[in-house]
């Protein structure tokens, strides 16, 4: 019998990826599916597995995208089309409060399918902190209450300004117990009845002057807090424009807030830029323009896929067989995707790393070189230098006092690797190991969060080229090199244009460009 599948209910934290647990991203990177939610940040959607089926069941503010009667049922259905399958159920926050996890988990073992839980931190209480105010405080609140804002039969959080015209009464509320209630209370989804709730909360005795404080995209680049008091509560939501997803919190710990908020407006603070460099050499850029306050979709424009194949300097390719390995005394890596592309078809083709036994192993530096370490395997030969060169000469001293056998090498590279190694031992072997190519398209998500972006972030004119053929164009982008600039000049970009080449002058143009923008 197959081994089932399981369900992870995961709490994706309330917007911030830093939030999200450990356990959490561990089982995103290996789901097979990952079925979110709308408030999920698309920089959380970007650590699932790239092979993993994604589906949106986002609820957006006034109706259900996918009813939660069809989401119960897709769960299962996914358990039972994925045997020993991995099924992610991301939701916003954490699943057990107010995230309907739990009608989700009754749906599963009705039809016995297995599931765990991975809580999340929940807004009520990370939303506040981030504006600086402490759900509970000695002396100012010895409790906290969390409450839906909205119940069954009132109408889905719809925009603040027409929520005003749709008041319902929230069913199940007891407003006299909240109202003598004398810890801070927390309300989730209220936007849309705020007014009303606030008002009821008086009638039944509430003080007028309670400070509350409506936090709007809490942890996230567009994080913003507005205070009132609770007879302003309603006209302020209208006049500040306050929209979902939102908090409302109350009581004498919102006070604090003026005091503790801590997290400052940064330079590109409610920015969402997107970055095209490939994955690895991404990393970089996007950490500072993190660190100055933007949302950053990494969206490379260039991916790799696993092939084998022997090519020869001039690049003609045959395929190869994992049983030609005995023909070969040395293996020399010289990329940690070319390592990582090796073993991978070596254990797909049913073999494992005995096949290397008594084997020598040279690789081009002590990246490739750590990299073969995480696969239990040392390396004889590592030029000085790091370089191609530097290892085609080493290698070539070696045949040259007999140490080695110049035919028996074999050569583990991209498709785009140059013809150095080659030129130094020209009786050795290449094999194509993995290969460089164009991304021909986006996951829906990812053209989504794209789209949607401020500005697109160019290093090179392929980068510009590929970009078009993929996403629609957003009026403006910041680029790397005059070359790069025309190109994205030709397909119709703004362009904002780094002084040197170097990622440090783009960020600083980035935020120029963005302050004098505000200034105007
Ligand atoms: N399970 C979630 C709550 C789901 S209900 C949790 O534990 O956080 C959705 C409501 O959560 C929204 O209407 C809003 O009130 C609140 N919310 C979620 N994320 C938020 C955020 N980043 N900022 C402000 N409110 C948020």
């Amino acid at each position: 019998m197959a081994v089932s599948a399981k369900v992870y209910l995961i709490g994706a934290g309330p917007g911030d990826p830093g939030l999200l647990t450990l356990r959490g991203k561990e089982i995103l990177e290996c789901a097979d599916v990952v079925v979110y939610d709308r408030l999920v940040s698309p920089a959380i959607l970007g650590m699932c597995n790239p092979k993993a089926k994604m589906v949106d069941v986002g609820k957006m503010p006034t109706h259900h995208k996918v009813k939660q009667s069809e989401i119960n049922k897709l769960l299962v259905q996914f358990a039972k089309e994925n045997p020993a399958g991995v099924i992610a159920r991301l939701k916003g926050g954490d699943p057990f409060v107010f995230g309907r996890g739990g009608e989700e988990a009754l749906e599963l073992v009705d039809a016995g399918v297995e599931f765990e839980v991975v809580p999340g931190i929940t807004s009520a209480i990370s939303v506040p902190a981030y504006a600086g105010i402490p759900v509970s405080h000695r002396g100012i609140a010895t409790s906290f209450h969390i409450i839906t804002g909205h119940e069954r039969n009132v109408i889905l959080e719809p925009q603040a300004t027409e929520s005003i015209h749709s008041q319902q009464e929230p069913v199940g509320l007891d407003f006299s117990a909240l109202a003598h209630c004398p810890g801070t209370l927390i309300f989730l989804m209220g936007i849309a009845n705020m007014d009303f709730i606030a008002k009821r909360l008086m009638e039944c005795g509430k003080d007028p002057k309670t400070p509350l404080a409506f936090i709007e995209k809490g942890t996230t680049p567009y994080q913003r807090t507005v205070m009132a008091t609770l007879e302003t509560a309603g006209e302020t939501i209208v006049r500040e424009n306050v929209t979902a997803p939102a908090i409302t919190i109350m009581g004498g710990v919102v006070e604090l807030g003026k005091t503790l908020a801590w997290k400052k407006n940064l330079p590109l603070s409610g920015k969402r830029l997107v970055v095209t460099r490939a994955a690895k050499q991404a990393s970089g850029i996007t950490a500072r323009l993190t660190a100055l306050g933007a949302e950053v979709i990494e969206t490379p424009m260039i991916e790799t896929r696993d092939v084998i194949a022997s090519t020869d300097g001039a690049k003609q390719s045959t395929s190869v067989d994992f049983n030609d390995l005995k023909n070969f005394n040395l293996l020399a890596f010289t990329s940690t995707n070319g390592v990582e592309s090796f073993f991978k078809q070596l254990l797909a083709s049913g073999r494992d790393i005995r096949e290397l036994a008594g084997k020598k192993i040279a690789s081009v530096g002590k990246i490739t070189e750590k990299k073969l370490l995480e696969y239990g395997i040392r390396c004889d030969y590592v030029p000085e230098d790091h370089t191609g060169e530097g290892l085609g000469k080493l290698l070539a001293e070696k045949c040259a006092v007999g140490e080695l056998e110049e035919s028996r090498i074999l050569l583990l590279q991209g498709n785009l690797a140059d013809d150095t190694l080659l030129k130094l031992l020209p009786k050795a072997v290449r094999w194509v190991v993995y290969e460089t190519l164009p991304v021909a398209e986006l996951p829906d998500w990812k053209r989504e969060a794209v789209e949607g972006a401020d500005a697109v972030v160019f290093a090179s004119t392929s980068a510009v080229e590929n970009y078009v053929k993929v996403a629609s164009v957003p009026h403006l982008s910041f680029c790397i090199g005059r070359m790069t600039e025309s190109a994205a000049k030709n397909h119709g970009f703004e362009t904002v244009t780094s002084d040197e080449t170097t990622m440090d002058s783009l960020a600083k143009k980035i935020v120029e460009y963005y302050s004098a923008w505000e200034r105007a």
